[in-house]
């Protein structure tokens, strides 16, 4: 255990840090952003390389030992393999993790892999073609497939992400689950959050994770239960046999709030307590104000203070008080 562990008000540790490096990206997937995009920030309101060093250093000593980089797509930021070098050598940063939509990432897998990259998760709804275009609006899935294939070939571990949606890839789960037969991967299946960047959202979820489960378990009635890891917000199953599992993200149903270990930092360099929270403290501004360490810290040991049991207290406490309308391009996932 880390000695400088931080604790929430709630008692859970807080280790793991979720960076969006931009908002800006080459897909347009209808579950995260309206076909003609968001307006994108400014290049100045993205946090610096400098200023991520700064805030991973800063967090690594009050316990952060995981961080994961997202976006937006993350290798949009162009020199973003000049940043992953820094960051896997700060000092207490033990795993750092990547989601990316594959398409720019083909060229770096083998550095990747080399720096001893922890894990990729790579965005996959589906595995046809035609259905690729519909959800994501870019002809795309060539690209997504060899990158997948040559992420499997470097032996990164790696882990799909699929959004279940109802009329858009239910066809894909089975075949999904399949994938797992002999590829050691891991496929997570994840609940449709409202983070589409228009505001406008089904009322009632259709493809819950219990419905997720009964529908993977009506073909594969073999499937087991396996254990979670530590703080994992999927549940984890395997067809005896085979080689991957698959796991189901009850990201809408909020099943997993009591052991989230979990922060982000948007594009815009918005700390978030909880996915569901509207920003608790602008870390970018701190840093530009010129405030030092010591004030940061100060600030960031108040927020995580005053943390929300789980997403729904979170979502109820939005300073905007508006239903959701943010893009999961800004915050990352
Ligand atoms: N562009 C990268 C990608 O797609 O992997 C990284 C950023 S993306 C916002 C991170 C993850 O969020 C992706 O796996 C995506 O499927 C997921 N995501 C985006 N919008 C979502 C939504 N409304 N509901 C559930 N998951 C969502
Ligand atoms: Fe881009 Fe990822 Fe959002 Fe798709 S989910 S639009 S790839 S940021």
């Amino acid at each position: 255990m880390n000695t400088n562990q931080l604790f929430d008000n709630h008692g859970r540790p807080i280790n793991y840090l979720r960076l969006a490096v931009t908002d800006r990206c080459n897909l347009r997937c209808f579950y995260c952003m309206p076909k003609e995009g968001i307006h994108y920030l400014p290049k100045k309101e993205l946090l610096t390389f400098e200023e991520i060093e700064r805030l991973i250093s800063l967090m690594a000593s009050m316990g952060i030992s995981k961080i994961r980089l997202t976006g937006g797509e993350p290798f949009v930021r162009t020199d973003l393999m000049q940043l992953i070098r820094k960051i896997i050598s700060i000092n207490g940063i033990k795993d750092l993790h990547l989601t990316t939509n594959g398409i720019l990432t083909g060229p770096h897998i083998a550095e990747l892999k080399q720096l001893g990259i922890a894990s990729i998760n790579l965005s996959l709804d589906t595995l046809d073609r035609d259905r690729f275009k519909i959800i994501t609006r870019r002809d795309e899935f060539d690209k997504t497939w060899e990158v997948f294939q040559q992420m499997v070939q470097s032996t990164i571990a790696v882990k799909i992400n699929a959004v279940v949606m109802e009329g858009k890839n239910i066809e894909d789960i089975l075949p999904m689950v399949e994938l797992t037969r002999h590829l050691p991967i891991s496929i997570r299946f994840i609940e449709e959050m409202p983070f589409n960047g228009e505001g406008n959202h089904y009322s009632d979820l259709i493809w819950t994770h219990k419905r997720i489960l009964d529908h993977i378990k009506n073909a594969f009635p073999a499937l087991t239960k396996i254990s979670d890891p530590e703080n994992a917000t999927a549940y984890h199953y395997q067809i005896p046999g085979f080689t991957g599992n698959v796991g189901i993200i009850a990201a809408y149903s909020r099943t997993f709030c009591g052991t989230c270990n979990r922060i982000r930092v948007t594009a815009q360099g918005e700390l978030k307590t909880c996915l569901y929270d509207d920003g608790v403290l602008n870390i970018k501004e701190l840093m530009r104000e010129g405030k030092s360490d010591g004030e940061i810290k100060m600030k960031l040991i108040k927020a995580f203070s005053g943390r929300p049991k789980d997403g729904f207290e979170a979502e109820a406490k939005r300073k905007s008080g508006a239903p959701i309308k943010e893009s999961m391009s800004t915050i990352g996932g």
